[in-house]
């Protein structure tokens, strides 16, 4: 594969064990289930049975032991095939990565060996109406009683639920809120509570994941289904939030390097004058500047990974900034490419106007472009804050 990431053998390994697999079923498999509400349940059976899903998660835990560099090599490999998995940034990445962080060791028995192997998922509740890209927000509470809580509030764009068997849901402390100082605790709550109900937000997004809005109407939670400590959710949830960043980065890379290969190999082959296509410098300079935005995009994901697995404390700015890069040149790359394939780049037959949302959601979510921008302006330069 050219570009500028050099796999160490592991890497290499784990690239080869995903394309195999992604090879297998094929980019219609899965844009098929998008397109028509399936999911891709033997997929992701087969991704687990591989330990394609659990390889940054400990090894006590049923994971590889490895950490979220290996997790980029996963993630990257299945866009670059096509596949941009939001699961796997919800389930394995955010949940399994707070859940190892700061669950108990019951907890951890109870769902990361699932996760790993692929037979549990669970969804990732933050956002709601009120409260987007300003999390202090949150306004679900959770009240304790007796010895476990009661949760009531709402949730929105909450990805596949419908597949998870619980929902890892931030709330405020009811007796602690005030609008200063957000009191947030995390809880994993079963889908099937009684109280909690979803609906299906309708979008244009193609993809096996669906988004929901989320009811809570007094649910009742055991005591141990409190994550962590109660009041320390917004910290913790930062140990899931910079995975995201991170892996969302990776699958802009990966949708990068699958749209500038179907770039190149269309303009190589489609002639309508003398030439290929690929020879007008028209054609030719965007597509090679879109490889070149992708591979820093890649580099700088990558080197979020590495900080992360080092000192995840320090992981934020890289995370930011590779979420940013990576979006940014995966949506320029895949606009350029369905630009070469003239009207063909809007037929489902090339694989390419299908991936236009889901790759857009990357700009918006799951932090917003302005909110990265934000972040750097305050906390990297310095910068005042307006809000
Ligand atoms: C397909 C999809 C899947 C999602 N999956 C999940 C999920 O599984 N779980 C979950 O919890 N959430 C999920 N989300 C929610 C996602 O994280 C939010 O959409 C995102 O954080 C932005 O919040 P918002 O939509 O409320 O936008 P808002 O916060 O309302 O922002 C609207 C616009 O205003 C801008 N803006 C807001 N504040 C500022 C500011 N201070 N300065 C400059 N600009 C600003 C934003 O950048 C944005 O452009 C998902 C969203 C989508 C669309």
């Amino acid at each position: 594969m050219p570009g500028l990431i050099h796999d160490t053998e592991e890497h290499r390994a784990i690239r080869e064990s995903v394309a195999k697999i992604a090879e297998r079923f094929g980019v219609e498999y899965f844009l098929e289930r998008g397109r028509t509400g399936g999911h891709i349940e033997e997929l992701w059976k087969e991704l687990g049975s591989a330990g394609l899903l659990g390889v940054h998660l400990p090894e006590e835990y049923g994971g590889g032991g490895g950490g979220m560099a290996d997790a980029v090599v996963v993630v990257e490999e299945l866009a670059a095939h096509g596949m941009p998995m939001l699961i796997w940034v919800i389930s394995p990445a955010i949940v399994g990565s707070i859940l190892t962080a700061h669950g108990s060791e019951e907890m951890k028995r109870a769902w990361l060996p699932g996760i790993a192997d692929g037979s549990r998922k669970v969804a990732f509740g933050l956002t709601e109406p009120d409260a987007g890209s300003n999390s202090h927000r949150v306004s679900t509470t959770a009240r304790r009683d007796g010895d476990g809580w009661v949760i009531s509030g709402s949730k929105y764009y909450i990805s596949a639920i419908d597949q998870c068997e619980a929902v890892l849901l931030i709330a405020r402390d009811a007796d602690l809120s005030t609008p200063e100082k957000s009191r947030l605790s995390i809880f994993v709550v079963p889908t099937d509570a009684p109280g909690l109900s979803f609906q299906p937000i309708p979008t244009s997004i193609v993809s096996p994941d669906k988004q929901f809005t989320v009811f809570l109407d007094e649910v009742r939670v055991g005591p141990e289904a409190l994550v962590g400590q109660a009041g320390d959710g917004l910290r913790q949830v930062f140990d899931g939030l910079n995975p995201e960043r991170i892996l969302v980065g990776a699958i802009c890379g990966g949708v990068g390097r699958y749209a500038v290969g179907k770039a190149s190999s269309y303009a190589k082959e489609r002639q309508v004058w003398s030439t290929p296509i690929g020879a007008h410098q028209g054609v030719a300079h965007p597509i090679a500047q879109a490889h070149i935005d992708v591979e820093v995009g890649r580099l700088a994901t990558m080197h979020s990974a590495q900080v992360y697995d080092r000192d995840r404390a320090r992981s934020a700015e890289p995370a930011n900034i590779a979420k940013f890069a990576a979006s940014e040149a995966a949506l320029r790359a895949l606009d350029q490419a369905i630009q070469t394939h003239g009207g063909n780049g809007l037929a489902h037959e090339y694989g390419l106007s299908e991936l236009w949302f889901v790759t857009r959601l990357m700009r918006t979510a799951p932090v917003s472009r302005e909110m990265v921008l934000n972040f750097v302006a305050q906390t990297s330069l310095g910068l005042p804050r307006s809000y």
